[in-house]
C-alpha cells in the first residue's frame, strides 16, 4: 500500500532493511524525524544514543528518508566506528556495573581488582598503574560477567529441564549473545554486565531459550516470555544503553 504515510515520527526500524529484529541483535536503529523547518531529507547520529536520525520535512517524506539512510548504509557504518567516545577505565571514571553508577579507585598498591560497596554507591578500587590499572579493573568486570550470566544461564537451564551448556564470555561489537543449539554452546558479550541485571537476565534467557528454537518465531518468543516476562524493556534498554557500555575501556 503507498497510500498515506507508512512512517511516523519516532518510529524506530532496523537501518538494515534485511535485518531480522532479533533482541540480542546489534544492528543499527534509525529512528524517523519530521522537522517541518528541515528543507530536504538529510540523516544524523544521535550522539547520545549512537541511533541514526533520519530527518524529513513532513510525514509522507519519511519514506525517502528511510530509502536514503539505507542507501548510505555503508558510509553510516563507518561514520559511526570512527566516532570513538571512548570512556577509558583509570582512576576517577564513573562506569555503569550492574546498572548502577560505580566509581574507580587507585588504592596505590599493586593488589587486583575489587568491588566493595560503600554508603555512596559501588566502588571499584584497584591497583596498577596507567593501563595495569585498567587492565585489573575489566578483569574484574569479565568476572563478575561470567558469575552472573554463569548463574542466570543454570537458572534458566533448570526451568526449561535443559542439560547443560558451555559458557564462554567475549567481546564483540555484532551480538550481545549468541547460542549454538548444536554445540550446547551459548556465548555472550562480557559488557551486558554493565546493564541492569535484569537486562542480564533477559540475555540469559534468551540465549537458553534457543536451545528449545533455534529461530525467533512467535513459538520462540512464548519460551522466553514463560522465562522473564515482557522482554520489551529489556530489549529498549539495551537499544538505548548499546553505545555507552560499547564505549567502556575504550
Ligand atoms: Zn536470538
Amino acid at each position: 500500500m503507498k497510500n498515506s504515510a507508512p512512517y511516523r515520527t519516532g518510529q524506530r526500524l532496523p537501518l538494515n532493511a534485511g535485518t531480522p529484529a532479533g533482541e540480542e541483535d546489534q544492528s543499527l536503529v534509525l529512528r524517523l524525524s519530521v522537522n517541518p523547518r528541515a528543507r530536504r531529507i538529510s540523516i544524523r547520529i544521535d550522539a547520545r544514543t549512537g541511533e541514526v536520525v533520519a530527518v524529513a520535512p513532513s510525514e509522507r517524506r519519511l519514506s525517502d528518508a528511510v530509502a536514503f539512510a539505507r542507501s548510505k548504509a555503508d558510509w553510516i557504518s563507518e561514520r559511526l566506528e570512527a566516532r570513538v567516545e571512548g570512556l577509558p577505565l583509570e582512576p576517577g571514571a564513573t562506569i555503569l556495573l550492574h546498572g548502577r553508577p560505580t566509581r574507580l579507585e587507585a588504592t596505590g598498591t599493586a593488589g587486583a581488582a575489587r568491588l566493595v560497596r560503600e554508603a555512596g554507591g559501588p566502588v571499584i578500587r584497584s591497583g596498577g598503574d596507567g593501563e595495569a590499572f585498567g587492565r585489573r579493573v575489566e578483569n574484574l568486570l569479565k568476572r563478575e560477567a561470567r558469575t552472573q550470566l554463569t548463574a542466570r544461564t543454570e537458572h534458566h537451564l533448570r526451568s526449561l529441564n535443559q542439560k547443560p551448556v558451555k559458557v564462554s564470555i567475549v567481546d564483540t561489537r555484532s551480538r550481545w549473545g549468541s547460542c549454538s543449539p548444536h554445540n550446547r554452546s551459548i556465548r555472550y558479550s562480557w559488557r551486558v554486565v554493565l546493564a541492569p541485571p535484569e537486562v542480564l537476565d533477559y540475555l540469559a534467557a534468551h540465549e537458553v531459550a534457543h536451545l528449545v528454537h533455534a529461530d525467533h518465531s512467535p513459538a520462540y518468543w512464548s519460551v522466553v516470555h514463560r522465562l522473564v516476562g515482557d522482554h520489551r524493556p529489556f530489549r529498549a534498554w539495551l537499544r538505548e544503553h548499546g553505545q555507552a557500555l560499547h564505549a567502556v575501556g575504550r
